[in-house]
């Protein structure tokens, strides 16, 4: 099998796996627990916690495990608006947001509030002017995220974060995809949220910044775990397997990036010069794994198809869903015409990928392309 969807998922790393197997075996005590064995988990959740947060430029206090990037921004968007209800009761969520944050805002609106939906420039790009447009007297959250999922496009997070700052609006910043890639934006945002199957570590595991004294409430009742703000047993084999796999990707930031962008790089040069009618969705600067493709006369999904025949691994924007296709929120919000949309695949390369699979896959590529357009 060939990989090329790293965006969505990646594998877990040896030394990730070797770090969690006591705290799934032999070590299992809840952390909460009064005697030796739970103490002795809950140094472990203590170290794991301080690693991470060193890791993002952040106090340990201010930083909340959670079960990933969905509830990261689930908590952030809401907990927030919650918070803050008295001040006002207007939301900003920029239109490229996973649905994380996009189906959050929706949920808020059912509770009355109002959302502006900001829409990118053509290049994905969410640009501050439109945020700053946006702003009035009851504005209390926004969320633009550090990178696309789809597109790997980077934001200025740093211009809207300072924006947002100077107006008293809350910002939340989704680093799910850009984590280990970018610096974390810890001083321009209030919250920002990570996943660690992103980076080479365990599913359903995350963790969100809050910067202290940032108005928040919490989203799951229960025990006083997290301060409080997250209640449920913690999962120390996670946190100690999210913490090494942060340190891995940070450690190993600007060799990964240089290998993963010139596989990148070299597939999409290929890709422009051997097939006809191709074309990169999203410019400027983006992330080094991303590659976003439209291709005339084609549907993605019958890309997709053929590509995983030849055991190639990639993703397409739209899903299906009774028979209907819904075409890629985030293409559209970008306001490429529809077969440019409808024809796009995404493939997202990782650590792991070599040139003999990205070889293998303009193969595939090109037979793929050629048989949807004579058919
Ligand atoms: N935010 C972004 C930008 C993502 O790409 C994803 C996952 O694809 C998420 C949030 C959700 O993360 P998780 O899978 O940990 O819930």
């Amino acid at each position: 099998m060939i990989y090329l969807d790293n965006a969505a998922t990646t594998p877990l790393d040896e030394n990730v796996l070797n770090k969690m197997l006591p705290y799934l075996r032999g070590s299992y005590a809840n952390p909460a627990s009064q005697y030796k064995a739970g103490r002795e988990t809950a140094l472990a959740l203590l170290k794991a916690r301080d690693k991470s947060a060193q890791l993002i430029g952040c106090k340990p206090e201010e930083l909340f495990f959670v079960s990933g990037g969905t509830e990261a921004g689930n908590f952030a968007l809401k907990g927030a608006c919650s918070a803050q209800r008295d001040k006002g009761r207007h939301i900003i969520v920029s239109a490229i947001e996973h649905p994380a944050l996009i189906e959050s805002a929706k949920d808020m609106q059912k509770f009355g509030y109002e959302v502006s939906f900001v829409k990118p420039d053509n290049n994905g790009v969410i640009r501050p002017e439109a945020i700053a447009k946006e702003i009035k007297d009851g504005t209390v959250f926004c969320a633009v995220m550090s990178a696309n999922n789809e597109t790997g496009v980077i934001q200025p997070v740093e211009e809207i974060g300072s924006l947002l700052r100077g107006r008293g609006v809350f910002y939340y910043c989704d680093c799910v995809q850009s984590a280990g890639v970018l610096p974390f934006p810890v001083k321009y945002c209030d919250a920002l949220g990570i996943s660690s199957h992103k980076f080479y570590g365990p599913k359903g595991f995350g963790a969100v910044f809050i910067r202290d004294g940032a108005p928040i409430n919490r989203l799951v009742s229960g025990g006083k775990q997290e301060r409080g703000l997250r209640a449920g047993t913690s999962d120390t084999a996670s946190a100690v397997g999210c913490a090494q796999a942060l340190e891995n990707a940070v450690n190993f930031r600007d060799e990964n990036a240089a290998k993963i962008s010139a596989l990148r790089d070299g597939f999409e040069k290929r890709v422009l010069s051997e097939i006809g009618g191709t074309h990169i969705n999203g410019a400027g600067a983006r992330l080094p794994s991303h590659s976003n493709i439209s291709f005339d006369g084609c549907e993605g999904e019958n890309i997709l198809f053929l590509l995983d025949m030849a055991e190639i691994c990639v993703s397409v924007g739209s899903a299906c869903s009774a028979g209907a296709v819904k075409l890629s929120h985030v293409l559209t919000a970008m306001e490429l015409p529809e077969d440019r949309v409808k024809s796009a695949v995404r493939f997202t390369f990782g650590k792991y990928n070599t040139e003999e699979e990205v070889d293998i896959t303009v193969r595939e590529l090109k037979k793929a392309v050629g048989k949807i357009r004579s058919a």
